[in-house]
């Protein structure tokens, strides 16, 4: 590791500031993180990573722990929500990861979050420090923390998730954009539900809304999300924990196999779903975005890990290859944003109508561009419409390898 290479302080250790890290020292670059909270932790939900992101994180050194704690789904399904009737079958497997040129796991997020943190020397994450403030001047940038320390960086990567505290400096105090919607999610033991198949994904799509469920730690517990309309704009706390007994009574006349979901549910997370307008740029001369705090997004894209994945592998090459001429850090940090931000925003439009959105158990025309709130009124039946959609939608996002774009760049 040369001490001519820039020193990157990263704010905030979750799946982007983690993966920066691993990249940034790959790429024989000096990296600290600092993290806010007292130890290292994740919630209690599954993510997808999908192949745009696990390929990258393969490439990391990463796939034989991938291998150990996820699951690779066999199948999505569609099944009717009263009757649990599979309306429709995408085979995955070994042919989709082929497609795709990479595996496209289901996990849970503190399996993720683990692995990537077992990849980071202890002794460089930074724990309860919380960054209160940036300050950049000519030879460098020196960020300081709640409790009174501050330290010097040649360059600061907030990576501090989709309430970022370090991007109003560069973005302002533009509003969120609230969906009308939110996520309820957990994790549960899958003999609570055991008829599901073990090795899918399924989504079911009824009057109180859409819940998506797949396996985790090697099929023996089950993730599940319920998105249901949810007219409360929260405010500032996007979430917190769900109500258990009222998601049971909104799921109580739902198939058997959602309701041994649900109700094996002791506890759940509330996610109010809100996205934000694209950024018309992420960095300053020695700070930048990466992650949720750059482009926050509504999940039915499961790509917020993934993007946050290509922005980290990025951004390494960029810092590596431009970040050690005599104008600092600036011209790297530039073309990170010039090879993230258009495509992000691309990501981030998609996920407003596209991808999960698209399953019904109607046979009614896909749903539109806009995020709709399921209709407690409705009753859908069977049909299967959306499938061909959805491997349209993330067809095109799942196949882009951003390691090919910074070849093409001349900086891989
Ligand atoms: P985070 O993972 O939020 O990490 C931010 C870190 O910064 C935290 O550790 C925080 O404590 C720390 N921090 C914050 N402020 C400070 C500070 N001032 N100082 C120091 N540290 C600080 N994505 C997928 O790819 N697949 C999915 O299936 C998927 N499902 C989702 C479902 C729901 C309901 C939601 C809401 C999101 C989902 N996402 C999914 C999105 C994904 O979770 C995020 O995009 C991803 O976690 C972003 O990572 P990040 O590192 O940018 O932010």
């Amino acid at each position: 590791m040369s001490e001519n290479q820039p020193h990157v302080a990263v704010v905030g250790a979750g799946i982007g500031g983690l993966t920066a890290a691993i990249a940034l020292r790959r790429a024989g670059l000096r990296v600290d993180v600092y993290e806010q909270a007292p130890v290292l932790s994740e919630i209690g939900a599954g993510i997808h990573l999908a192949p745009n992101g696990s390929r990258l994180l393969v490439r990391l050194g990463l796939g034989k722990r991938l291998d150990e704690v996820a699951v690779r789904p066999e199948a999505m399904e569609v099944r009717v929500w009263d009757t649990g009737a599979v309306v429709v079958r995408q085979p995955m497997g070994d042919a989709w990861q082929a497609r795709f040129d990479g595996p496209h796991y289901t996990l849970h997020r503190a399996d993720l979050h683990g692995l990537l943190a077992e990849a980071v020397p202890a002794d460089l994450v930074h724990v309860g420090h919380r960054a209160v403030a940036v300050t950049e001047d000519v030879g460098g940038v020196r960020i300081d923390f709640a409790h009174g320390a501050s330290v010097r960086a040649d360059v600061v990567v907030a990576a501090d998730g989709v309430h970022s505290l370090l991007r109003r400096p560069i973005a302002g105090d533009e509003p969120a954009v609230f969906s009308g919607t939110a996520a309820i999610r957990a994790v549960v033991p899958s003999a609570a539900c055991p008829d599901l198949p073990r090795d899918a994904l399924l989504t079911w799509v009824g009057p109180a809304g859409r819940l998506l469920a797949h396996p985790v730690r090697g099929g023996r517990e089950t993730a599940f999300v319920a998105v249901v309309a949810d007219p409360t704009d929260g405010g500032d706390s996007w979430s917190r924990p769900a109500d258990t007994a009222a998601l049971r009574r909104a799921f109580a006349d739902w198939e058997p196999g959602v309701r041994g979901l649900v109700e094996a549910a002791s506890e759940a997370g509330h996610w109010t779903l809100y996205d934000r307008e694209p950024l018309p740029r992420w960095s300053t001369a020695r700070t930048t975005l990466l992650g949720d705090a750059a482009h926050p997004m509504l999940p039915h894209h499961g790509q917020g890990a993934s993007q946050a994945i290509e922005d980290a592998v990025t951004l390494a090459a960029c810092l590596a290859r431009l970040g050690t001429g005599p104008s600092g850090p600036a011209p790297a940090l530039r073309r990170y944003e010039e090879l993230r931000l258009e495509h992000t925003s691309r990501v981030r439009q998609g996920s407003l109508g596209g991808g999960s959105q698209r399953l019904s158990t109607t046979d009614a025309p896909p749903a539109s561009a806009s995020p709709a709130p399921p209709s407690p009124s409705s009753s859908p039946r069977p049909g299967g419409a959306g499938m061909e959609e959805l491997v349209r939608d993330v067809t095109w996002v799942q196949r882009y390898d951003v390691e090919a774009e910074l070849a093409t760049a001349g900086l891989a």
